[in-house]
């Protein structure tokens, strides 16, 4: 099987057909996760929103889905409170109540429900332990385990807190005196983690993944999928890849890898971009412990989420119509989040204050009606072509271990074969505690718990590097937690090829501290000779073999990605 695009949807088809049998390669034509799944809310979640919808069918699938995520990836895919806070008395919203009261039913299998009532009081105590002092930045988030004290997690009940248990979930609202609230749990990861995690347990089953390489065309015989014409993005070369089955999991591209004749324009999907706009402030300028749910006019609300140390702010979600490689977050969008943010928390944010913004499309898919693109389901559609191509879009990053399924539950019945899923049971990663790190002269004490939820037990990997050579114990950016050793192994184990891949994906400093990257100007990404980006690129250099020439052209690329993709604002 060749599968197209190392997206989540695509890492997910090539884990679930390894773990079935089949002989499996990923393309991707730049880097894994760099189109939408490096640019989501990183919400693993029901989707409290879509209730209003009523898609009862995806939001209950998404909230299994969240369930069993932070089951296979502890480490990486953890609770989080979200608060709905209330003011000067006024009781939650009833109708947000009811809109909760169904997400608890939905999220519990059938079976568990009764024993979840029962769990109730135990797990109070937990939870109030959990949220009580707010972390510092960086520090580690609970586990599942502590907020449960349950080895399988399931949510919580939602309740109504007081103004002060709201206030200990939501510093930042301290000048607005909340009174109430509606507490309730979704999850939260590293998109990019995720998909790099999945990738590797694919490898893990035997799937050899690759990425810049562009699937430039479909091979076909009589008709028939019979593999893709590549082209290596870094050397230019052109070949063929020979393969049973076609998957393409190209996301928002979906459409543009076709069969020479398509029988029915239905064959394929048409989809319909919207672009969702994200920025990042320093904990300190709008400190969260817990995630809320913030008004934003006519009706929409965003989320302001406690990540990675710092808070994210969005999203936005427009129609989009423009190039799809670099997706730029507009001026609007940016004041549109900082508008809402400001109204709600009574904070006067400006753009200067940002730490990084960044924007993404999300593939929808086109019914030919001209509902709003925030109106448009997320399920996700397989479709498959006369030539036998199967291509799998739309869906969330929360779904992809069912849209992986779909695929190959499609193909293993055209081939009459009997390979059952098994992606449910496989864990991701190895999930490992902090304690059990060991503690490497020079490595800042923070940087141990963001190893942990990044890596899990590979973190050890991360130190030993650290170990043997002390200049890679320094962390890229004075003050965070991501280590030069990082850059290091992603070179190594993780395909990085570019200053790009490492700060704007395998780390996320492209997004949470766009500024100490760019330095004293907004595009002098690399112009200072001992900055991050110059670190990053002398390791990088070291490991991949860089002639100073290189160095220099891969400090300009990325100094030009970074402008394309906007991620510093003024
Ligand atoms: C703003 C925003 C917020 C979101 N928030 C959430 C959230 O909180 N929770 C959630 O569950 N979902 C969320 N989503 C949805 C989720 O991010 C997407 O559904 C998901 O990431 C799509 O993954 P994908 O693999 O299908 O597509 P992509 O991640 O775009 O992957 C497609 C890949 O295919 C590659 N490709 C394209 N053409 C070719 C070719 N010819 N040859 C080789 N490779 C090719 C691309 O380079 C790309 O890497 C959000 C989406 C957006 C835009």
């Amino acid at each position: 099987m060749v599968v197209v695009g190392g997206g989540i949807t695509g890492a997910g088809v090539a884990l679930d057909a390894a773990t079935r049998g089949y002989s499996v390669a990923l393309l991707e034509r730049t880097d894994y996760a760099a189109g939408t799944s490096s640019r989501s809310s990183k919400l693993v979640h029901g989707g409290l929103r879509y209730l209003q919808n009523f898609d009862l069918g995806l939001v209950r699938e998404a909230l299994l889905e969240r369930q069993l995520m932070v089951k296979l990836a502890p480490h990486l895919v953890r609770p989080l409170p979200l608060v709905v806070p209330a003011f000067e008395g006024a009781r939650p919203d009833r109708l947000v109540g009811v809109g909760l009261n169904l997400y608890d039913v939905m999220s519990v299998e059938r079976g568990r429900r009764r024993a979840r009532r029962g769990k109730r009081a135990r797990t109070l105590g937990a939870e109030r332990r959990a949220t009580k002092a707010p972390p510092e930045p960086g520090a580690e988030a609970a586990t599942a385990e502590e907020v449960t004290g349950e080895e399988s997690w399931s949510p919580e009940r939602h309740r109504v807190i007081s103004g002060e248990e709201v206030l200990e979930l939501l510093p930042a609202l301290s000048d607005r005196e909340p009174t109430s609230g509606y507490l309730f749990y979704d999850c939260q990861t590293d998109d990019v983690r995720l998909v790099l995690t999945v990738l590797g347990e694919a490898e893990r089953f035997g799937a050899v993944c690759a990425n810049r390489l562009d699937v430039t065309g479909l091979l076909e015989r009589d008709g028939r999928a019979q593999g893709v014409e590549v082209r290596d993005g870094e050397s230019g070369a052109t070949f063929d890849v020979r393969a049973a089955n076609v998957v393409n999991a190209t996301g928002v591209w979906a459409d543009e890898l076709r069969p020479q004749e398509l029988h029915d324009e239905a064959e394929l999907p048409r989809i319909r971009p919207s672009r969702g706009t994200h920025v990042t402030l320093r904990h300190a300028e709008l400190p969260l412990v817990g995630g809320a749910i913030v008004p934003a006019g006519s009706g929409r609300s965003i989320f302001a989420l406690p990540w990675l140390g710092h808070t994210l702010v969005g999203t936005t979600d427009n129609d989009y119509e423009g190039p799809l490689d670099h997706i730029e977050p507009s001026d609007d969008d940016v004041h549109y989040l900082l508008d809402a943010v400001n109204e709600f928390f009574g904070s006067e944010l400006t753009p200067g204050h940002l730490t990084g913004a960044f924007a993404g499309v999300r593939p929808l898919i086109s019914t030919g009606d001209p509902k709003k693109s925030v109106d448009i389901s997320r399920k996700a559609e397989l479709y498959e072509t006369s030539s036998g191509m199967i291509t799998i879009t739309g869906g969330k990053l929360t779904t992809w271990r069912r849209m992986a399924k779909m695929t190959v539950d499609r193909i293993v019945e055209r081939e009459a074969r009997d390979a059952p899923c098994r992606t449910h049971e496989i864990p991701l990663g190895q999930a490992i505690s902090v304690q059990e790190l060991p503690r490497v002269e020079g490595v800042p004490e923070e940087s141990y718990a963001a190893l942990a939820s990044r890596y899990g037990h590979a973190a050890h990997d991360v130190l030993a590097l650290a170990g043997a050579r002390g200049e890679l114990a320094q962390p890229i950016v004075d003050d965070l937690p991501d280590l030069l050793a990082e850059v290091a192994l992603a070179a190594r184990r993780e395909q990085a090829l570019s200053i790009g891949d490492v700060l704007m994906r395998r780390t996320r400093l492209g997004l949470l501290a766009a500024r100490e990257l760019s330095g004293p100007t907004a595009d002098g990404f690399g112009s200072t000779a001992d900055g991050p980006v110059a670190r990053v690129a002398d390791v990088l250099a070291g490991e991949l073999g860089w002639d100073v020439a290189r160095r220099q052209a891969e400090v300009e690329a990325f100094a030009r990605e970074a402008s394309a993709e906007g991620i510093v604002r003024s």
